[in-house]
This record gives structure tokens, C-alpha cells and sequence, in this order.
């Protein structure tokens, strides 16, 4: 049946130009068609080959006469005949293994008698075909390391549970995360010493340095990535160095600030840290970032590139952490537009580039999406930061008795997982973990 199918189909495609003209090959075409929508792909490609070759045909065409036009018959069919044999080749291909192809996926796409259920009954059964599964190694917990005394604690108001810490606690933060099997932590800096163009974040005695030096010295097994940023040392609050406008306005000075980026980075990776993470969204920063590391011999030295970090909203309570509000205007002028999609992937791309041997993707879950196309898209390992507003709305609708802490907690990190990123960082690092263990 499906030889004679074919063979019909063959022939309306051979002579698809002449019977097209009394309006017969359409009816019947589209019966095939109706069976299997790829034919028609199939027919469309064919029938623009052979409009191509008549067009080509045409340009140059001569009446034969005479001898010619015995020639000119056995050229044409020959051409015939080579064209019938191709297609009808082609299109009997399609119609015994396409539409045997599509017809079987069909049946296992689209079961009209399935009950789906049956894969959920019993726990057995759901861990047997679960998909994902989180591990604390998945997890990077941030730290905020303050300056202030070494025994220095401070509960940040709208993060309850999270702390600015002096070096005694960090430490001991850090050996927690290392005994919770966690992937690391990230140190980010809080201090007061802070100037017009954040010139204490390359302090080789800055808290960061001093933080990931004694971390290192003590637990060295446990990975510490660090910040890399202006924000938490400038005395305006922004990532970058602020040049002033002529029309009265502001602006960050790009290039001057990724020469300050580098220093920074330089400085960090003298002290002992083990993956450097730029967070300023800067254009040009992991290239040059890179270059000055391969220069003084810390070309083994990972770089985790903030490449797509949104203009978001949910940064709030992190800002009070670190202390880096902005004192005038906001971060549009280097941050993303939350609409775009497009524009991550070209940073994304230019990153990796540059460089880059991790890419994040910040906050993680009203970026899903963002997160899932970045997975697609490139074949490097996809960090997601579940940022402070993230946190923050769960612990007070768990407060509130509105949610349930722990389920929410798991989900959300399960789901961030799901979305495609291997590496998340999390203020539930540590809670997460110990659920994990039970
Ligand atoms: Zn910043």
C-alpha cells in the first residue's frame, strides 16, 4: 500500500508543474498531506527545485529545430528521467520510514490511554524515575566578611538568620560549610574603608585578602570564591569609577574601572582565592581580568563570570548586607534589562570569549528561562545566584506561618537545579544541606 502511495506521490511531483496548471495536483496532494505534514515540506522543496532548474531553463532557452530537436528530446528525457528517479528515490524514503517515524512517536508522545499516575504511586517508584536530584556540593554559600573585629557579628534585618562577619566567625562559618560537604562559599567585603574609586578592594590587608588567606590556611580543602566588585569599597556605592558628565549628569568610567578590576582580582588571587567571581558587569573585565592572571602565573585560576546579572529589583535586602546601596541614581547604565533574553546570551557568548570558565546567571528564579537557554545554548558549566530578595520572601512568608519554610526552600533549589544551572549559590546553602543529609 505504501509502494503505491509513494509511487502516486512521485509521479504528482514529476509532473506537479504541468498538473498544478489545471488545478488538479492540489486536491490530491493535500490528501497525502493530510496524512503526513512533513510531505508537504517535502513536496514544497521538490517543486522549488524544479521551478529553479525551469527558471535556469528559460533564461537561456533556444527553439530547437530540425536534428536539434531529436537531440534536444533525448537530452530532455534523460534530465527527465534522472530527475524522476532522484525524486521518486526521495519521496518513497519519506513515505516508508518519515511517516513510520512520526507514527510511532506519535503513539509514545501522545498515549490516549495512559494513566501517568502509575510512575507516582509510591515512593519507590518516584525516586526510580526522578530526574533531578540536589547534592550539597551544588551549593556555594555567601559570606559577608566584615572588617570591624574579628569577633564581629550583625544580623542583617531583612535576612533573618544571615550575618556580617568578623574573621573569628568566618572561619568558623567556613568550617561548617566544609563539614556540610558544601561546593564553597563566596566571600563578599564590608567595610568602611571606602573612597571615590574603591581603591581598598586591592588592599592586600583587606578583609577579603585577609579572610580567604586564613580560610585557606586553615581549611584548605574548602573551595572560596570571591568578589569581585567596586560597589562594597566606593564611597557613592556604585561598581564602578564615576566620571562626571559635561551636561551635569554621571557615568562609570568603563575602561578605568576594570584596570581597577584587575588589581583586585590580582590581589584575591595572591591571598589564596580559589575562583574568581566578577560580579560589575563591566564590558571588557573577564578578557583583561584573564590576561592578568595568565601574566602572573595563576593560569590555572578558574574565573566565574556574573555574565548575565539583571537590573533586579529582588538585590534590596543583599545591599543592606554588604552596605553598597547607591547613593544617587541606580545600575541600568550596566546591569540588564529584565525584558531581554537576547542581549544574555550575546554576553554570555562574549564572556566565554573572554574567558570566563563559569557562567552565572543572577537572580535565578525569575530567570529561569534565562538559565535554561544558557544550558542550550553553550556547553559551560551555568551558575545561578538565588539572590537576597529570593530568600528574604520566603523566611517571611514562613514567618508570617503563610509557607512552609522547608518544602519551599527545597523546591525552589530543586527547581533552579532543573532549570539547567549545576552551580547555585544560596543563602540556604547550610539548611539545605543538613535536609539533605537526613
Ligand atoms: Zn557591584
Amino acid at each position: 500500500m505504501k509502494i503505491v502511495f509513494g509511487v502516486i506521490l512521485s509521479a504528482i511531483i514529476w509532473f506537479g508543474d504541468d498538473i498544478r496548471k489545471n488545478n488538479f495536483a492540489r486536491p490530491a496532494f493535500s490528501v497525502f498531506v493530510e496524512r503526513d505534514p512533513r510531505l508537504l515540506m517535502i513536496g514544497a522543496q521538490t517543486a522549488g527545485k524544479e521551478k529553479q532548474g525551469k527558471k535556469r531553463r528559460n533564461g537561456n532557452s533556444r527553439k530547437p529545430t530540425g536534428g536539434g530537436l531529436l537531440f534536444h528530446l533525448y537530452k530532455n528525457t534523460k534530465k527527465r528521467a534522472i530527475r524522476f528517479l532522484s525524486h521518486s528515490g526521495m519521496t518513497l524514503f519519506a513515505t516508508l520510514f518519515t511517516t513510520e517515524e512520526m507514527n510511532y512517536q506519535n503513539e509514545i508522545n501522545i498515549p490516549s490511554d495512559s494513566r501517568t499516575r502509575r510512575t507516582r504511586m509510591t515512593e519507590p517508584i518516584r525516586l526510580l524515575v526522578r530526574e533531578n536530584e540536589l547534592r550539597p556540593h551544588d551549593f556555594i554559600l555567601p559570606l559577608f566578611a566584615s572588617d570591624k573585629s574579628a569577633a564581629y557579628r550583625h544580623e542583617i534585618s531583612s535576612m533573618p538568620g544571615v550575618y556580617q562577619l568578623g574573621l573569628d566567625n568566618i572561619l568558623r562559618e567556613s568550617e561548617r560549610a566544609l563539614e556540610a560537604k558544601l561546593g564553597g562559599i563566596i566571600l563578599f567585603g564590608v567595610t568602611d574603608d571606602k573612597d571615590e574609586t574603591g581603591s581598598s578592594a586591592h588592599n592586600e590587608f583587606g578583609i577579603i585578602q585577609q579572610s580567604s588567606r586564613e580560610i585557606k590556611k586553615r581549611f584548605p580543602e574548602l573551595l572560596v570564591a570571591t568578589d569581585v566588585c567596586l560597589c562594597e569599597y566606593t564611597s557613592h556605592g556604585h561598581c564602578g569609577i564615576i566620571k562626571e558628565k559635561e551636561n551635569g549628569g554621571f557615568e562609570i568610567d568603563n575602561d578605568e574601572t576594570v584596570e581597577q578590576l584587575v588589581s583586585e582580582a590580582l590581589s584575591h588571587a595572591e591571598a589564596g582565592s580559589d575562583l574568581i567571581s566578577p560580579s560589575d558587569m563591566m564590558d571588557g573585565r573577564i578578557g583583561a581580568i584573564r590576561d592578568a592572571l595568565d601574566e602572573n602565573c595563576f593560569e590555572n585560576l578558574p574565573i566565574m563570570s556574573y555574565a548575565a546579572k539583571y537590573a533586579s529589583g529582588f538585590y534590596g535586602p543583599f545591599r543592606e548586607a554588604a552596605g553598597s546601596s547607591p547613593s544617587f541614581g541606580d545600575r541600568r547604565s550596566h546591569q540588564m534589562d529584565p525584558a531581554n533574553s537576547d542581549e544574555a546570551m550575546r554576553v554570555i557568548e562574549r564572556d566565554i570569549r573572554e574567558g570566563a570558565d563559569i557562567i552565572m546567571v543572577k537572580p535565578a528564579m525569575s530567570y529561569l528561562d534565562i538559565v535554561r537557554r544558557a544550558k542550550d545554548e553553550f556547553t559551560i558549566p551555568v551558575a545561578a545566584y538565588q539572590v537576597s530578595g529570593e530568600f528574604s520572601m520566603i523566611k517571611a512568608a514562613a514567618t508570617n506561618g503563610w509557607l512552609d519554610e522547608e518544602s519551599v526552600m527545597m523546591e525552589s533549589l530543586l527547581c533552579i537545579k532543573r532549570a539547567g544551572a549545576s552551580i547555585i549559590l544560596t543563602y540556604f546553602a547550610l539548611d539545605a544541606a543538613k535536609i539533605l543529609k537526613q
